[in-house]
């Protein structure tokens, strides 16, 4: 598996943001059905709920596609699952618990690049030994001058 990409984050904010579009839609039409007598003003508020699931693809999407905007995105993600609250009922709390896990997952995520390798030069510089400044030769540790080629240390 790729570690390259917030993968679990992603695929878990997406499904979140369809929970929360498929309740809000339901919450639409239970809302306006209920409320048909008064204009069927209950339909806006899961329409909301709606909203809130499409920005939740949006910035999960931003998420794939740019990676290194996993803290933002995320953070997003983690606000507008709280947020289909109103007008989703927490897309069934489902959706709101698949995005707050999703959008933690992103914020926390950490790309696996290769870590770097140590420098050699320090490796040799180890207390204790020494080389000549001028041929190179493993000295005694406190020579003056080199065995090998004579130089002065
Ligand atoms: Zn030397």
């Amino acid at each position: 598996m790729s570690a390259d990409k917030p993968t679990a984050a992603y695929y878990l904010s997406l499904i979140a943001g369809v929970f929360v579009i498929l309740a809000g839609l339901l919450i639409a039409v239970f809302g306006a059905l209920v409320t048909v007598f008064v204009a069927g003003i209950g339909g806006l508020f899961g329409l909301l709920g709606v909203v809130w699931g499409i920005l939740i693809i949006v910035f999960a999407s931003r998420l794939n596609s740019d990676p290194s905007s996993h803290a933002t995105s995320g953070a997003m993600i983690v606000v507008f699952s709280v947020l289909s609250w109103i007008g989703s009922l927490g897309g069934f709390f489902i959706g709101f618990l698949l995005g707050l896990i999703g959008g933690i997952l992103a914020i926390v995520w950490n790309p696996s690049a290769p870590q770097p390798a140590q420098p050699q030069g320090l490796a040799g510089a180890q207390a204790g030994t020494k080389y000549c400044v001028s041929c190179g030769s493993q000295l005694a540790v406190g020579a003056s001058f080199c065995p090998k080629c004579g130089a002065k240390q």
